[in-house]
């Protein structure tokens, strides 16, 4: 038989999605995967029923629905406080996986360098390899996560053709402040690269931290290729709707990449979702209180059974230490607190370069009762104990 490519042999599969096959397998409460199990908005839904008998069953134009770009266009340019053209600055996607995706293809050549943060979101990882492109990692320090100035100087010398920035961040919660953000920007400005954003939390901030979207500093338009996604605005992750906001020149050469990638996202969906892209500043805003609630009652819970663990800024994430459990590999702590415990996790050391291997990532994107059954298996975690 022939050689499977080379390319493929350098990454395994997502272990956030494997740890939702164990957390099934073992009939764990999965804060693995990081998906809510409370419904969409209703409106959406009703939609999506009219849409059904609708004339809404074949392709859309490749780069999005004109509704779904002029509707998503109008609400960014709102949030962005930059005037975003539907037809010029906007390709839709299937999720902010192709996004990211496709923004990785549509400016690194093999060979090219790209600025990761550690702890990343894994795509990053296979992201840089299907495009061919070499990761330079920079640390984010814990306990805020800051990044060395220094450091991330010594990394845009090397030339990189971008920075990928996840902003707020997946796993760690941080939400960039303007300092930081000027800081990339202008190291961005003086070596001469692009910034790749992955924004899909922009909605899901904790008082008194504030989303600022990257394209919105001064002179980043231009070099900004802004990647977000409905799924966690709208707790829609199976939708698969994402999109890519940039200028004409970029968005040009991204429309074909997206185009020979998948030609398109669903759509019936987009047309469904056009009604939670009209929605009033106010659903954000109570978008955000459910989830200040939700965060306030994991992180208490986890306080009472008395876990260190991380304070999100911003998205649905709290990294806890392990340290004291005595376990050599987080992947072995997360299969035996799936099967003994009853909770799914994710292993931190798929989401940092570094050799880490004593922390593990929870979500609270769930329905307070979920969450209150979780805390409650988890008063029991000790008995993992070596
Ligand atoms: N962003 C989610 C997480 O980190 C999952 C995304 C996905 O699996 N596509 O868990």
């Amino acid at each position: 038989m022939p050689e499977l490519s080379k390319r493929t042999e350098t990454f395994t599969d997502s272990v956030i999605r494997r740890m939702t096959r164990i957390s099934n397998k073992y009939g764990a409460v999965n804060l693995s995967q990081g998906f809510p199990d409370f419904e969409p908005p209703r409106e959406l839904l009703d939609r999506l029923a009219e849409v059904t008998r609708e004339d809404f069953h074949q392709y859309s134009i490749t780069w999005g629905a004109q509704n779904f770009r002029e509707a998503l266009a109008e609400k960014q340019s709102r949030l962005m406080g930059v005037e975003i053209d539907p037809n010029e600055n906007v390709v839709v996607t299937c999720g902010s996986t192709e996004a990211m995706m496709a923004a990785m293809m549509t400016v690194a050549n093999p060979g090219d360098k790209v600025i990761v943060f550690s702890p990343f979101y894994e795509n990053y990882g296979a992201d840089t390899i299907l495009s061919g492109a070499e990761p330079i990692y920079v640390p984010l320090y814990p306990p805020e996560f800051n990044f060395d100035p220094n450091e991330l100087e010594a990394a845009f010398r090397q030339k990189p053709k971008a920075l990928i920035l996840c902003n707020p961040s997946n796993p760690c919660g941080k939400v960039f402040t303007y300092d930081e953000l000027k800081i990339i920007a202008d190291l961005a400005e003086k070596y001469d690269a692009f910034v790749i954003t992955d924004e899909v939390y922009e909605h899901i901030v904790y008082a008194p931290h504030k989303h600022i979207y990257f394209a919105s500093l001064p002179n980043m338009w231009e070099r900004t290729i802004s990647c977000s996604s409905l799924s966690k605005t709208y707790s829609i992750t199976g939708w698969r709707l994402g999109y890519i906001i940039a200028p004409p020149h970029i968005i040009d050469v991204a429309k074909k990449v997206h185009d020979f990638l998948t030609v398109g996202a669903a759509a019936p969906l987009q047309e469904a979702a056009v009604t939670g892209l009209r929605f009033g500043d106010d659903y954000y805003r109570q978008l955000a209180e459910k989830y200040t609630e939700k965060r306030d009652l994991f992180l208490s819970g986890l306080d009472n059974i008395g876990i260190t663990h991380t304070n999100p800024q911003g998205a649905y994430y709290v990294l806890l230490d392990i340290s004291e459990f005595g376990y050599e590999s987080d992947l072995d702590f997360c299969e035996k607190l799936a099967e003994k415990v009853g909770v799914g996790a994710v292993p931190g050391s798929s989401f940092f370069r570094e050799n880490v291997n004593h922390l593990i990532r929870l979500h609270f994107a769930k329905k307070n009762d979920t969450l209150n059954v979780a805390l409650n298996r988890l008063s029991d975690i000790y008995k993992l104990k070596k």
